[in-house]
């Protein structure tokens, strides 16, 4: 879309003088920094790969603004991708944290023409967990509280609860998101099994077992089930894109962030994604070890296990 366009419909890019300016226009977002706001902290976390998110620091509070631009951050303009990801994205945090506040920030503003969320900074020393999981960091409570989310998000939002007429506008709903859709079809369900430009592996080591899967026709004909239950069975609102890179912990709290890709879909979406996670993380563990972290559990901790 032309810049002058975008313009019209009173979308601008921010930097972090002009969010300086539409926070103190802002008062939802004002108040949460208790009104101080003539000294802002405030720091571009640029490990997202969409998105442009900003951690805002003042004396008496804090948040965080998340902007999403029309293309994809980490390819450049180059890949087209529609501003309205940041509805969704709002809408099924605000929807999940109705029904699992324990796991889910606060939205604090929406605006729909600047593709913008204000929302809780979860703050230190919360990490992502997919970086907690490398360093060999253990969490407890992460089972019970994912369990809970899962639980929570999905049952309370498919025809187990719901009446046919509340579930059928909810799936009416999301399924404008369906560009985000598309991505996943495209990066999860079929390009991994065929040559295609976003694939990379650790070549050449790994040539072959790549070759292998693009020759597997049961695999694939397994994939194009798992496919067209994706795209078909509206079961529950899924948070789409539950790697362990959504979720943020301590020992004690787990959070889970950016439902861009929500939809309603086959429940077995999210709890696969979150699964398959924890086992590459699992077998990654080796790889890791070092003289300081054997990455082997205590024989004790084993027996409790089984
Ligand atoms: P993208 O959709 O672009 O992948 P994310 O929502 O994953 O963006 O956010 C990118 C990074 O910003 C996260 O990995 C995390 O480090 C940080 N972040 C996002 N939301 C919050 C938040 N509410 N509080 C603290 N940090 C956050
Ligand atoms: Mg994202």
């Amino acid at each position: 879309m032309a810049a002058a366009e975008e313009q019209q419909q009173g979308f601008h890019p921010l930097d972090e003088a002009s969010l300086v300016a539409y926070i103190k226009a802002t008062p939802a977002l004002a108040a949460r920094l208790g009104g101080r706001l003539d000294a802002l902290t405030i720091k571009e976390v640029g490990d997202g790969n969409l998105n442009f998110v900003y951690i805002v620091l003042s004396e008496a509070g804090s948040v965080v603004v998340k902007q999403a631009l029309p293309y994809v951050r980490c390819v450049g303009d180059s890949w087209p991708m529609t501003r309205e990801r940041a509805y969704f994205e709002a809408s099924a945090l605000q929807k999940h944290r109705s029904l699992c506040p324990d796991h889910v920030p606060e939205v604090y503003h929406f605006d729909r023409a600047m593709s913008l969320i204000g929302m809780r900074y979860i703050e230190p020393p919360h990490i992502i967990l997919r970086k907690g999981l490398i360093a060999g960091v253990e969490y407890p409570l992460l089972a019970e509280h994912m369990a809970d989310y899962m639980a929570k998000t999905l049952f309370f939002t498919s025809l187990l609860n719901n009446n046919t007429t509340d579930h059928k506008k909810g799936v009416a709903q999301y399924c404008d998101n369906v560009e985000m859709c598309r991505l996943t079809e495209q990066v999860v369900f079929s390009d991994p099994y065929m040559l295609a430009k976003y694939n990379r592996c650790t070549s050449p080591f790994l040539d072959n077992d790549a070759a292998a899967v693009r020759e597997d026709a049961e695999l694939k004909l397994e994939i194009a089930e798992l496919k067209s239950m994706f795209i078909e069975r509206a079961q529950a609102l899924l948070h789409g894109d539950f790697h362990t890179g959504s979720i943020m912990v301590t020992a004690d709290s787990t959070q889970v962030i950016d439902p861009e890709f929500a939809f309603y879909g086959p429940m077995g979406f999210d709890i696969g994604a979150f699964l398959g996670n924890l086992i590459l993380a699992y077998f990654s563990q080796d790889g890791h070890a070092d003289q300081a972290n054997d990455r082997k559990r205590e024989e004790g901790a084993r027996q409790t296990i089984c």
